[in-house]
């Protein structure tokens, strides 16, 4: 198959095309590196079955021959990260609408599948744990930064939704939930990275708010799994699928976690959200995914568990400092 990843430099991306390489697939990645780093590829771009373009989803041309050309696309480029939100809204709402407008659009015209990753920000702030996919969005004012994303991609899923139904187009919605593992940058607010790097450079580990709000993590290979497995499955086309795990851990048991696996000295700090995010901000306190439905349609079963997912980032981490020491 010829696959097409937009925005295949960053994280996950990354590590999709290097799965889709050692399958034998030929791999085209389109990213304009606003977030990506093309050291994230560096396993792929000596193959000789993969290209990089070093250009934005929103121009048309380009877009037009990668998709007439592949068999698939998996169409990942977006404006992602708390942190990048809440600084850049406007480039949050355009890059999210537009790039997947334009991927739908010629998609349709080649009839091509289509990927389309989601978030688990779409459940917003919802109770009603765990989230299932046909579950209510209870999304925050537009005063708040954060819900443009939530929105952003809200409008995504309608769209993609909407072109199967008017036209056919096999498309499927993935919603990940907080997913990490190597090559996760703490840059644009994530969490973990952030942890481990101050935990090994003896830096405070800065937790927001009370440190009682919860999340699941997912190792990013248990994602890709849970991705390619719906995507060789027809049936899976034109629905909506959550890709996480239950694990769950709240972020202040997280920064004790990460500090005992550093065997760091590092302080814990709380710090309030007006302060970390410069305004006001809305978080959500608990965020569980129902996997029933993955499960049923691909018998999706995450497999890394938290601890030993930490051990790997935690050595990846390792050898980037020695790295940039060196
Ligand atoms: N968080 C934190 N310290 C940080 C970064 C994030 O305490 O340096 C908190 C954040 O407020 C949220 C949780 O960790 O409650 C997960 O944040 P992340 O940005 O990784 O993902 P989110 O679930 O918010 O998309």
């Amino acid at each position: 198959m010829r696959i097409l990843v937009t925005g295949g430099a960053g994280f996950i991306g990354s590590h999709l095309c290097e799965r889709f390489l050692k399958e034998g697939h030929l791999v085209d990645v389109i990213d304009d590196l606003s977030t990506g780093k093309i050291t994230n590829l560096k396993n792929c771009l000596s193959n000789e079955k993969f290209n990089f373009y070093n250009d934005s989803v929103i121009n048309e041309r380009m877009m037009y021959t990668l998709i007439d050309k592949s068999d698939i696309i998996y169409h990942l480029a977006a404006a992602v990260g708390v942190q990048l939100i809440v600084e850049q809204p406007v480039r949050t709402i355009m890059t999210n609408i537009k790039g997947t407008e334009i991927v739908l659009d010629i998609a349709k015209k080649f009839q091509k599948k289509v990927l389309i990753a989601s978030t688990s920000e779409i459940y917003g702030k919802s109770e009603k744990i765990p989230f299932k996919e046909e579950d209510d969005s209870v999304l925050g004012s537009t005063t708040y930064s954060r819900w443009s994303y939530a929105c952003s991609k809200a409008i995504d899923e309608f769209l993609g939704l909407a072109y199967h139904r008017q036209f056919g187009l096999p498309v499927l919605i993935m919603r990940f939930f907080n997913t990490v593992g190597e090559r996760q940058t703490g840059q644009y607010g994530m969490v973990i990275p952030r942890f481990v790097k101050a935990a090994l450079m003896g830096e405070p580990l800065n937790v927001y708010g009370d440190g009682k709000q919860s999340r699941c993590f997912t190792y990013v290979l248990d994602v890709i799994e849970g991705m390619t497995a719906l995507a060789n499955d027809p049936s899976s086309f034109g629905n909506v699928y959550n890709i996480g795990s239950t694990e769950e851990i709240s972020i202040e048991n997280l920064a004790v976690k990460v500090k005992e696996m550093t065997e760091s000295s590092s302080e814990i700090k709380y710090i309030p959200y007006e302060e970390a995010y410069g305004q006001a901000f809305d978080d959500m306190r608990r965020r569980i995914p129902s996997l029933d439905k993955i499960q049923a349609q691909v018998g999706y079963r995450p497999k890394v568990t938290l601890d030993e997912t930490l051990k790997r980032i935690i050595d990846f981490f390792r050898k980037e400092i020695m790295l940039e020491k060196s």
